[in-house]
């Protein structure tokens, strides 16, 4: 497709947004009041180039805890401190097409946990993270946060108390990467900094960015940083994106927008268009594989409004 312009741009998400801004179907996660909390009717969505323009319609300046998007900032540093051979060994790049939260991929498959974007994976790539300590190993998955974002993304108190106090299930997963030794730092270290992880807040910009980031082989498009080796992480990490990125509608996601994607229970969607751009939507209301009703369907529109698929010839 050839390169729409920044006005062109703003028409289209002016006009996905529109489209479903009244779309009033799925409900908050409740299982943190924070989550619970956030108005049901906000709606963002952004768009960032390579050449670093930020195109926004609606709440795009709204922060909203990050979630399951962290993995995505955690599996790539990962992948930049052990390489892609040691991740696929250690926790796989395949689907589980379990809940985010299962345990039934550990038993199935000798406690490999297969994708580094559902919790058991995450918890594993945690610890794989290089550091002395605990506090080394947040500043650099927070770092790595700032980095691909390019925003100041901060840690809620209020989020990670709430999940501190509830990760119960979080906890026994640790233990049980750690009995199947698929942990490589000790289990409650690694479950304590994948919960602040997803404790953070960002705004639809930011993963815009971060989205834009990858889109671009690494180089963050408003910092100039080249943040990722070129080449080397962005595309593993995109890969996983593509099989796990939607919880358990990763499959119809890619069948229907074609487009590597990650989402977080805070409502947060971003997706990546390889060369060219990252999307991102935010809006809380989620269906009932955790994904952002609204978020999904505005990505798609963005999509299919500028041809973007990676699986058309377009
Ligand atoms: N903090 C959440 C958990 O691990 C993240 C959920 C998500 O966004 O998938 O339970």
């Amino acid at each position: 497709p050839s390169k729409p312009d920044k006005a062109q741009l703003q028409e289209v998400i002016d006009c996905a947004r529109a489209t479903y801004i009244n779309l009033d179907e799925g409900e908050n996660a409740s299982y943190i009041p924070f989550l619970a909390r956030v108005p049901r009717y906000l709606c963002g969505l952004s768009i960032a180039t390579l050449d670093g323009d930020i195109i926004s319609a609606g709440d795009t300046d709204y922060r909203f805890a990050i979630e399951s998007i962290s993995k995505v900032a955690t599996l790539a540093l990962a992948l930049e401190d052990v390489g892609p051979d040691a991740v696929q060994k250690k926790v796989g790049a395949d689907p589980t097409g379990l809940p985010f939260n299962s345990v039934m991929a550990l038993e199935l498959h000798n406690g490999k946990p297969l994708s580094p974007l559902v919790n058991a994976g995450a918890i594993s790539t945690v610890s794989l993270v290089e550091a002395a300590d605990r506090e080394e190993r947040w500043a650099r998955i927070l770092l790595m946060q700032r980095k691909l974002t390019g925003g100041d993304i901060v840690l809620s108190s209020e989020v990670n108390g709430s999940e501190q106090t509830t990760n119960f299930h979080n906890r026994a997963i640790s233990w049980l990467l750690y009995s199947a030794e698929a942990l490589y730092c000790d289990p409650m270290e690694a479950c304590d900094i994948y919960t602040r992880q997803c404790s953070t807040l960002v705004d639809t910009r930011d993963l815009a960015v971060m989205a834009a980031t990858l889109a671009g082989g690494g180089v963050n498009p408003l910092t100039g940083e080249q943040v990722l080796s070129a080449d080397r992480t962005s595309p593993k990490v995109l890969a996983e994106m593509m099989m796990e990125g939607l919880y358990t509608s990763s499959g119809d996601w890619a069948y229907s927008v074609g487009l590597p994607g990650k989402s977080g229970v805070g409502g947060g969607v971003l997706a990546v268009v390889p060369g060219i751009m990252g999307i991102a939507a935010f809006s809380p209301p989620l269906d009932d594989a955790g994904n952002s009703v609204r978020g999904q369907k505005m990505i798609g529109k963005v999509a299919s409004a500028l041809d973007y698929n990676l699986f058309s010839t377009r």
